[in-house]
């Protein structure tokens, strides 16, 4: 059972294979308004393929932002037809009953997943030549301006 987040609506949800780089993953997988979540029934998925880390109150949840998606789409697995899912740096393969209908659900949530987080729109923006991004507080959350050398909300040092 998935842990929504505030505002976060479930879209579908099946059984799921995810092929990692560490061989294959069976557990659930949940397609909501702002993530793909993904919940293991065995081992986790390797760093590096893409998945958050598991945390929370169920910490076998493995997520990723709708943000990261460009595109999903059926494709020919290893073992048979796959969902793809092409992250902005990486590639998912999924194995899941009715691949068309994940993906048209998957390209239909992207399309209106919110943006992605502040830090990240800034690391664009400074890539297009914009200002820095600015430092968010590990302490309290909040946003500090560029260069600070603490946190301008709570004071911690960075
Ligand atoms: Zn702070």
């Amino acid at each position: 059972m998935v842990l929504l987040e505030s505002g976060e609506t479930p879209i579908r949800s099946g059984r799921t294979i995810v092929h990692t780089q560490a061989g294959p993953r069976p557990g659930t997988l949940t397609l909501t308004n702002v993530a793909i979540v993904f919940e293991s029934t065995g081992a986790p998925p390797p760093p590096g393929d893409g998945w958050g880390p598991g945390g929370g109150p169920s910490n076998n949840e493995y997520r990723i932002g709708l943000w990261r998606v460009r595109q999903a789409s059926g494709a020919k697995g290893p073992n048979g037809p796959v969902l793809q899912v092409n992250l902005l740096a990486r590639v998912l393969y999924l194995q899941v009953d009715d691949i068309p209908g994940w993906a048209a659900a998957l390209t239909e949530a992207q399309a209106h997943a919110p943006p992605p987080p502040a830090e990240v729109q800034a690391r664009r923006a400074m890539k297009r030549g914009g200002p820095a991004p600015p430092t968010r507080c590990s302490y309290c959350g909040r946003l500090s301006p560029a260069g600070s050398t603490k946190c301008t909300s709570c004071g911690a040092p960075f």
